[in-house]
């Protein structure tokens, strides 16, 4: 007996007519494989719509009904999901969060999968159902349903398949993750395979083909992922531990936009405040990255670090208060070459370096983990070093 969890997200499911097409890609696999399980986001933009109307009528829509609103938009797809394949004679159930059995831990808006109690959805598989469940949510000790995070879905599919022993599949409307976003370079070329840790590192520095929670719980249950087009006939790309995969160098090279860029002087003599600054930010949730610090020859101390710009105000706030002197750079964007083979390998990191050389791109700051190297530079310059890193690295 073989299972299957297949996700489809909110542009797959945005009409009755996608819908309908869905509706047909998940019969096709179900001829070959005798259990599966779906598990839907909500149609379209509707959770834009709806976050958007509970702002229209609160400033600070209250958090728990928040949640309730939203978890509706999934209970609509996969309802009606469920009653077309009624329709045609399919014996199918939609199940929400709660009736699946996803129990969640944590806020409102960002809470967990605590645990998942299957046996609903084993026991209607067993009787031969195909089990629609709505993704994005769970409901917690007190008996309220909270979401997981904008895009959430992808998480809620890995989990049911952890727990089900299932492969996850995941539908979207690009053909698979590619070398290079194809809207920047047209031939870039679609990757066969990756390991979790390259598209763990590959979400997380700006690639949106899928949630990096995701993957990072993908990898944990070492769940085999399968990235494809939402209408089953394209060859997608497959996540799994890295064997001995052949490769390239560098995989793939992601670029994350709306980086903020602070930076802050701290000079010489004063008792330094920067440990006080990151647990200021810390506290106030800013999440930081692309930390650097130098010190010139008269002991002026200078610290930088990256955020969403989207924390631009707290930031400033913070750093306001502290009355520390600092500045912050806008319209920035964060270039990342990422790959797995790049850790036994020498002369990337001068190769990568040469790029910016050649093409006279400056760049403010660099990172590297053992998988990647990133740069933050103008916004402007994002689409010429993307190509000429691919030109370069052959992507
Ligand atoms: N509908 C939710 C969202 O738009 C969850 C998802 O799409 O995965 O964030
Ligand atoms: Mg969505």
């Amino acid at each position: 007996m073989n299972r299957v969890v297949m996700k489809f997200g909110g542009s797959s499911v945005a009409t009755t007519d996608k819908i309908r097409d869905v509706a047909q890609v998940i019969l096709n696999r179900k001829k070959t494989c005798d259990q599966v399980v779906v598990v839907l986001s909500a149609m379209g933009k509707t959770t834009d719509n709806m976050i958007k109307m509970a702002e229209e009528l609160s400033k600070n829509p209250s958090p728990r009904e928040t949640d309730l609103l939203m978890s509706t938009g999934e209970m609509i797809s996969a309802s009606l999901m469920a009653i077309h394949f009624k329709s045609l004679g399919i014996d199918s159930v939609a199940l929400t969060g709660f009736q699946a059995g996803i129990k969640s831990v944590g806020s409102h808006r960002k809470s967990k999968i605590d645990s998942i109690e299957p046996q609903r959805i084993v026991d209607e598989l067993r009787a031969g159902k195909i089990v629609i469940v709505t993704g994005f949510q769970g409901i917690n000790a007190s008996g309220d349903i909270t979401t997981l995070g904008r895009g959430g879905s992808d998480t809620s599919a890995v989990a049911l398949a952890a727990v089900l022993g299932a492969d996850c599949e995941i539908y979207t409307d690009v053909k698979g993750i590619y070398t290079v976003d194809p809207r920047v370079r047209k031939h870039a070329k679609k990757i066969d395979q990756l390991t979790y840790e390259e598209t763990l590192e590959m979400a997380n520095l700006g690639a949106k083909v899928i949630e990096p929670r995701s993957v990072a719980m993908a990898e944990r249950f070492a769940v085999p992922l399968y990235i494809a087009l939402n209408t089953g006939d394209v060859e997608g790309t497959y996540i799994r531990k890295e064997d001995d995969m052949e490769k390239n160098v560098i995989t793939n090279i992601s670029k994350k936009d709306n980086v903020l860029l602070t930076i802050v002087n701290e000079s010489f003599g004063k008792e330094s405040r920067i440990t006080e600054c990151l647990k200021n930010l810390a506290d106030g949730d800013v999440n930081i990255d692309m930390i650097s610090h130098a010190r010139d020859k008269e002991g002026n101390q200078i610290i930088s670090f990256t955020t969403d710009l989207a924390s631009k105000a707290l930031v400033e706030e913070i750093l306001s208060t502290m009355e520390m002197d600092f500045e912050v750079v806008v319209n920035l964007s964060k270039v990342s070459l990422i790959g797995s083979a790049m850790r036994n390998q020498v002369g990337v990191a001068a190769r990568a370096f040469g790029v910016l050389h050649d093409e006279k791109i400056e760049y403010y700051e660099v990172s590297t983990s053992e998988i990647s190297i990133s740069y933050l530079v103008d916004v402007d310059k994002e689409n010429q070093l993307v190509n000429a890193f691919a030109d370069e690295f052959n992507l």
